[in-house]
């Protein structure tokens, strides 16, 4: 794996709605494998990479669409109080044990660093809890203001052998495959968009027109799958770390188109691509399935422990096996389509 680019994904700040940092990392490795890049009004980046090759379908040149969503969950300052600590709205679903005793970094004018005050309680609500900074509300009204947000202070990093922990891996997780295998495919018979997505978080707003503009054959959304976890019931879990990518059969919002779902499982046994089918919460597919005449789409994505907290863990195999299975569905997704 690319550990260089894992981390300066992961690094990169990227609150709904503010995803202009991610983005040009994005931009930057999708200018290099990409045939064009462009940036919508709402913030995708969209890299199209043309067929070598070009199929036909419907009388054109068909379309594989890939959508990680780049935002990530963090906050908003909404109100400095006259001792100076700072009330904050939450940006995504963030639940406030979470957020309790985490350090964060206000993007302002200034950068400012503080920490959110532990309050304890079960009854504890997000509203009840304080950004404190160690200045003085005159102090910070010079360096920040209501609007400005706020994203956890947490690095990448390897916590041992192969498991790595990051703050926001739903989805940068996402992010580092969609652009690891774009640097890594090889010849397609199909366009491809590459897309990085904003808004996710706050109700899939970014995919929903970017889909429209696409209009590809076949969407697939690239996120972290549901993981065995700690607290969790196993009967609640499907997907086990390291033992490969998950592929989504159905989610909340989707359920899989079954021919896709059973093609990329195919794929996986007959290129030794470790694969576990997953049932998942809810993605981009969802909005893409569902724009103008409807598309054939599923998500795919490594298993993620402890999304929306600040410690996610995701094991490096699965995001090879993850990259290796995009990979492959690009070079072979026309004749996926030549069956349809
Ligand atoms: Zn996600």
């Amino acid at each position: 794996m690319n550990k260089e680019l894992l981390r300066r994904i992961g690094m990169a700040p990227g609150v709904p709605g503010f995803e202009t940092a991610i983005q040009s990392v994005a931009t930057e490795i999708l200018t290099d494998c990409c045939n064009e890049v462009r940036t919508d009004h709402i913030g995708n980046v969209i890299g199209l990479r043309k067929a070598k090759k070009p199929a036909q379908y419907n009388g054109r040149t068909p379309r594989l669409m890939f959508a990680a969503h780049a935002d990530e969950v963090g906050m908003m300052v909404k109100h400095i109080n006259a001792k100076g600590y700072i009330h904050f709205i939450q940006m995504g679903g963030l639940a406030p044990h979470v957020a309790q005793s985490q350090r964060v970094v206000i993007h302002g004018k200034e950068t400012v660093r503080g920490v959110i005050v532990p309050k304890g309680g079960d009854d504890t609500k997000l509203n009840d809890l304080l950004i404190d900074t160690g200045l003085s509300k005159e102090e910070l009204e010079k360096r920040i203001r209501p609007g400005d947000v706020i994203t956890f202070e947490n690095d990448v990093s390897v916590l041992n052998d192969k498991m790595w922990v990051g703050r926001n891996f739903d989805n940068r997780i996402g992010t580092y495959c969609l652009l690891e295998a774009m640097r890594n495919v090889g010849e397609t018979q199909v366009d491809v968009y590459a897309c990085s997505t904003v808004q996710e978080e706050v109700g899939l707003r970014g995919a929903r027109p970017c889909s429209f503009s696409v209009e590809p054959d076949i969407g697939i959304a690239i996120d972290g799958s549901m993981a065995r976890a700690a607290y969790v019931d196993d009967k609640d879990n499907l997907c086990e770390p390291g033992q490969g990518t998950g592929i989504y059969v159905i989610d909340k919002l989707t359920i899989g188109h079954p021919r896709l779902v059973q093609y990329l499982c195919d794929l996986c046994e007959t290129h030794k691509i470790a694969y576990q089918r997953n049932i998942g919460g809810g993605t981009d597919a969802a909005a893409i399935q569902q724009s103008r005449g409807s598309v054939i789409a599923t998500t795919i994505g490594a298993p993620v422990r402890y999304m929306h907290s600040t410690v996610q863990l995701c094991h490096a195999d699965d995001m090879d096996a993850t990259v290796a299975l995009m990979v492959k569905f690009m070079e072979t997704a026309h004749t996926f389509l030549a069956n349809s």
